[in-house]
């Protein structure tokens, strides 16, 4: 059991050095540029430990997705990452990789640059032994942090093809508990017509679109129900022209995050034929679910098994479930088998105090090498 460990020591040096040059590389998701000249690097290690196919995707918009490829025969192992970060251009400079001994920072360290070479440095450990029976996929995602739009279709091909999926954004809490279950999101734009009028002239002959909109702000934040872990959030609100106008448009934008499926349909479906208060408005609803909520007995098994190798190697392993979304909610609608949460441990992903801890790269790694064993062979 405990060779693993040894051997993720052995390649904790180069890993680290890995990592700084990968976390002094911006790639912000909006950025096609920096994200491709980000990911010959991962690609040039990728060659070098390990020597596989590399698939390509070129993208208009975003960076070009890249699947690294190991091994062969009929099932598959779906390893999900991102290159992809929430900082922008020039934060790298600002804040350029540190390590203290303890821990390591810098933008994206922990989300996920770190949990993408763990990835890759399993692969490594796997090839080393003998050829595995199934094939090992790395997906590198480029839009991740911005709800996957250009990857959404390559990730659901890939899962389809998979036995199980091992999703390596980083872990939750600092003892590194895995994620089992992950809210499913919804984004609503509703534009709201009412009637203009002089406010001083001609007051009742106008309807207003933001008495109409208070309406519906108070509606829809009352659909939250704690109970179920659905939670409604018009996070934007907009409207009228002018103090003296009976106000013609409004605007609001509400985020609906939910646990269960059967609560994105039926929320979905509320906001989608919401009805006027007021006589004379009218309201346009467009929008839906962008992520489907990633539901925790599609991860049962892989827990379980995760958990048991953990305590052999002389870690405790626990679960927990998140409001955020990842790519693991994709695979686990897909009903694919999906454990979230393996990359790095440490806190603060999309801030500036984001750090990883440094001595839980070997177990992790470890961690990730066996559940590849156990699944692939
Ligand atoms: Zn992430």
């Amino acid at each position: 059991m405990s060779n693993y460990l040894q051997w993720a020591e052995s390649q904790l040096n180069s890993l680290l050095s890995d990592l700084e040059q990968l976390v002094n590389m911006d790639t912000p998701s909006r950025n096609k540029v920096l994200i491709d000249q980000a990911m010959p690097f991962v690609i040039q290690r990728f060659n070098e430990l390990i020597g596989g196919e590399v698939e390509t995707f070129t993208q208009e918009q975003f960076g070009n997705q890249v699947k690294l490829h190991l091994g062969q025969g009929d099932g598959q192992i779906l390893i999900l990452t991102h290159l992809d970060t929430v900082w922008p251009e020039g934060e790298a400079a600002r804040r350029p990789f540190r390590n203290d001994g303890k821990r390591l920072y810098g933008p994206g360290v922990f989300d996920m640059k770190c949990g993408l070479l763990q990835g890759l440095y399993a692969m490594h450990a796997i090839i080393s032994q003998e050829k595995p029976k199934k094939n090992i996929v790395l997906f590198i995602n480029t839009d991740e942090e911005i709800a996957s739009t250009s990857s959404r279709r390559l990730i659901e091909e890939e899962a389809a093809k998979s036995d199980a999926v091992f999703v390596l954004e980083p872990s939750l809490g600092q003892d590194g508990m895995l994620k089992t279950a992950r809210k499913g999101v919804g984004r609503f734009f509703i534009d709201i017509e009412g009637v203009s009028a002089h406010s001083g002239i001609d007051h009742s002959s106008g309807v207003s679109a933001i008495e109409e909109m208070a309406h519906q702000i108070l509606y829809l934040q009352g659909l939250t129900d704690y109970s179920v872990g659905s939670t409604l959030n018009v996070g934007m609100a907009s409207g009228g022209t002018a103090m003296n106008v009976v106000s013609a448009n409004a605007r609001i934008e509400v985020e609906l995050r939910v646990e269960r499926m059967d609560e994105a349909e039926r929320l979905s479906q509320l906001i989608r034929n919401l009805a006027p208060k007021l006589d004379g408005t009218k309201l346009h609803v467009k929008g839906g679910m962008v992520r489907p909520p990633m539901e925790q007995t599609v991860s049962r098994g892989l827990f379980r098994d995760a958990q048991r190798i953990a305590g052999e190697l002389g870690f405790t392993l626990q679960e927990s479930s998140t409001g955020g979304a990842s790519d693991g909610n994709f695979t686990a609608a897909l009903q694919v088998p999906t454990l979230d949460g393996l990359g790095a441990v440490g806190a603060g992903a999309h801030a500036v105090d984001e750090f990883v801890e440094l001595d839980s790269i070997v177990p992790r790694t470890a961690l990730l090498v066996h559940l590849l064993k156990q699944y692939s062979y």
